[in-house]
Parts: structure tokens; sequence; C-alpha cells
């Protein structure tokens, strides 16, 4: 397979649900060069995602989950750590009322997974209950770095006379976790550590002793001089530590940390990232995993009993089998075109799978044609043929779609989509060369 070209695709591991037999077991010899085509990382995926279904075992390192800040500053309340008077609201209307209930001035701020809201316009101070109202308006449905706000933050804005920065996470490299303070708080971090890095203070901590007492007061005397001052940042500072470690987090920051006109340190901003390798011991955080838009598509494909897998091309692929539509995949890469997904239909094709399966890969705007390769073994060509004019009956085809049907029944099916605009492929290869051409040549 030495003139396959490799593919190092940006594939989301699909899960285990690919294998519609018990007979996937044996995947992993029986596909290699084709997973080898597709990249040694997607190969090692895939028995990583077998060890986890035979053995219960994860073996694979998770993407971390972000919070929004509303989110994060609940585990800063949880842990004690004082936050703003605050509501979480969908709209203008609702805005209002909270404002009405913690009182003006307010900031309605955008939750968006993105960093610099503030900057994109997504924080906002308002004065009167028209303000609150009008801002809430133009930050919602504002797109910030292609995230568009769904959700706001209405919160008590308070006097701030001094901003400060904290956060805990872990040096890897040094095989402890890291207190980190500056006195220049509210800005961005990476821009002090660049310009004024004696503005921060490190302090690492050994993960078995534990944030020891006069570290807090060492950082907090690093931040301020006012002995009040530094008793409540301490305090902050103990409880942020414990929190992180409490919850197998992997970021806790506040910025900025404010002492108020009035002597009060209060969490103004918080970020908050869990570290997935410990979500088994919190079944409860799984909820807070905000899917990405192909992640959604994703998930409402599994719901239809589909495996499918959003990628850049523009060859749509509609195949049954995990292992089938792989190949087809590195087919279609073979003969130059990009596949535009990963779909495996499964076992028994229902009309209403090959439906679902039409919807979901015209969805895509990439997709200029498609390539459906069936394997009739349990699976009957007839009717996925049936499926396929089912699906097409009351609207026309909206692609140039090219079809490969062969085993069980596969003559009656060929006789039921002649005369059709379907696309007839003789083998495999004919196909994907087919379906590149009608997706506009490689
Ligand atoms: P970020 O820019 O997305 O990190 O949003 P932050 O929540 O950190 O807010 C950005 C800045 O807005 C802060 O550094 C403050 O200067 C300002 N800000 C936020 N909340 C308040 C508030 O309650 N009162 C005042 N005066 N300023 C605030
Ligand atoms: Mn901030």
């Amino acid at each position: 397979m030495a003139d396959v070209p490799a593919y190092h695709s940006t594939l989301q591991t699909p899960t285990l649900e690919l294998c519609s037999s018990p007979a996937c077991i044996f995947w992993p010899p029986l596909y290699l060069p084709s997973y080898t085509s597709f990249g040694v990382d997607f190969y090692v995926r895939q028995c990583e995602n077998l060890t986890q279904a035979l053995f219960g075992v994860s073996l694979r390192p998770k993407v971390n989950v972000k919070l929004l800040e509303y989110q994060a500053k609940g585990f800063f309340d949880r842990a004690d750590i004082p936050i703003p008077q605050e509501r979480l609201v969908l709209s203008g209307a609702q805005a209002r009322t909270a404002a009405q209930e913690i009182d003006l001035p307010c900031v309605l701020k955008a939750q968006v997974g993105v960093g610099g809201r503030g900057k994109a316009g997504g924080v906002k101070l308002a004065h009167t209950m028209e303000e609150v109202e009008s801002h809430a308006d133009a930050i919602l449905g504002m797109e910030i770095k292609g995230e568009r706000v769904e959700r706001l933050l209405c919160c008590h804005a308070v006097d701030i006379k001094q901003e400060f920065y904290a956060s805990v996470t872990t040096d890897r490299t040094n095989r402890t976790l890291l207190l980190m303070v500056s006195p220049a708080g509210g800005v961005d971090i990476e821009e002090v550590a660049r310009s004024t890095p004696e503005r921060i203070l490190k302090i690492p901590v050994d993960p078995l002793l534990g944030l020891q007492a006069y570290q807090t007061r060492r950082a907090a005397m690093f931040l301020t001089q006012e002995k009040d001052i530094q008793k409540q940042l301490a305090s902050v500072l103990a409880k942020l530590y414990k929190m992180y470690v409490a919850n197998d987090l992997s970021l806790a920051e506040i910025n900025p940390l404010v002492v108020t006109n009035d002597g009060k340190v209060i969490a103004l901003d918080a970020k908050v990232i869990i570290d997935d390798n410990g979500l088994f011991r919190h079944p409860d955080f799984e909820g807070y995993r905000i899917l990405s838009a192909d992640e959604k598509l994703e998930q409402e494909a599994k719901g239809k009993g589909l495996s499918y897998i959003k990628l850049s091309g523009n060859v749509g692929c509609i195949v049954n089998g995990a292992g089938l539509a792989m190949a087809t995949m590195d087919l279609i890469k073979r003969y130059g075109g990009e596949p535009a997904n990963f779909l495996d239909v499964g076992g028994s094709s229902s009309p209403e799978k090959m439906i679902a399966a039409i919807d979901f890969v015209t969805r895509d705007r990439g997709v200029r044609s498609i390539f459906v390769n069936i394997f009739g073994g349990i699976t009957r060509c007839d009717d996925i043929a049936n499926g396929l004019l089912e699906a097409t009956k009351d609207a026309p085809l909206p692609l140039p779609v090219v079809v490969r049907l062969t085993g069980t029944n596969e003559d009656e099916a060929r006789k039921m989509l002649a005369g059709t605009s379907f696309i007839p492929a003789i083998d495999m290869a004919d196909g994907a060369k087919k379906a590149i051409e009608a997706a506009g040549g490689r």
C-alpha cells in the first residue's frame, strides 16, 4: 500500500458504536493497511476503543472540559470563594428582571468558551434598566470568534480598587502543582509574562504536602501590603487550591481577583478546566461538556443508528460496516479525492436509515457528490435500493449519487435502480472514481 497517500485525518475518535457485530474485535489486524493510511494515531485510538469496550479500561487521553464563566463561578461559590451577585439570563427582558433583583449598576457578560470577549464587546457596563436591556440584546446573538452568544451573565457591578491575577495549575515538567499570582490583574496574563515577568510570582506546591499557610501568606504579601486584604487573599488562595484538587481540575483561574473600594476581595471572573482523566470520579460533571456543532451532529446521527463523523472533503460517503467505510475513504484518497465524512449505516439497513444517511451527508454544505458503497451480507442490496428510492421519492436527488451494490440480492437491486438518476458503479474503484469526477474532479 506504499502508493496510498498518508492521511492524517482530523477524525475524532469514532466510539465503539461503530461496531455492528462481535466480529469487530478482529478489526485491528484485518484493517491494518486501511488504518495506517489514516495515520498511526487513528489506528492506535481504535485499539484503545477496543480495549475500553473489552476490558472497561480507558487508555485514551481525552480532551479537557472547559467551563463557561457562570459554571466556573458555580464551582467558586461551592468552594466559598466570594463572587458578585449574578444571574444567568437568555434575553434582554430576563436581564432586566435579574438587574432588578441584584441592583444597578450591572455588568453584562457574554458566556462563550473563547477568550478575548471583553475586547470583542462581550462585556458591558449598564447604569440604567434601559441600558441593561439594550446591552443584553446587543450582546446576545453576537458572534465572538465564530461562537454565537446564547447566554449572558448579569452581575452586580462592583467598584474596583485593585485587580489581581491568581491561578492554580499543574506543572508537568516539575511534577508539582503551581500557584501563580500577579498584581497585574485584569489583563492578559501571557502579556504580563512576556513584558514584566517579575510581576508574576510562581509557587510550586508539593501535591503530597498540599498548599501550606506560609505559601498563601507569601503570595498575599506579594500582592498587597494591607494586612486585612492579605488575610482575605490568603483565604481565597487556599480555597482555590482545595477546589482544584477536590475536583480534579487542570486549571482554576481568577482574573481579575479584585479588591473593592470598601475593602472586599471578590472573584470577578472565573476560568475552570476539568481534567477529563479525572471525570470518572465525577460522573455528575458530564453535563458540563458543551458539544461543538460537529459533535452535536454526530450525537444526533448516533440516535438514528448511524456512525457519522464529519470531515472536510467533498465526496460524501454512505457505507455499511466501519471497515468498509474506512476502506472507501482510503480509496477516494487514493484516486485523488477527499472524503467528506465517515458514515457507517450499520448492519440491517432500513429505508429510514438510508433517508437519514442522505439527510446527514447532504446537510454538509461542502458535499458535491455521494458515494454509496454497500456490501450485501446480512444487509440485502434490494433493501438498500428500496431505501435509496424511498429517500429520493419526494424530492429529486440533491447531488449526483454513485451507487455500488454487491452481495445478497444485488441483481434485484440493480434492476430497481436501472433508469433512475443514480449512477451505477461496477466495483469500489469504479465507484470512487465516478464519485470524485462527479464532485468536480481531483
Ligand atoms: P474578560 O475580558 O473576558 O476576561 O472578562 P472579565 O470578566 O475579566 O472582565 C473584563 C474587565 O471588565 C475586568 O478586568 C474589569 O476591568 C471590567 N469589569 C468586569 N466586571 C466589573 C465590575 O463589576 N465593575 C467594574 N468596574 N468593572 C468590571
Ligand atoms: Mn477575565
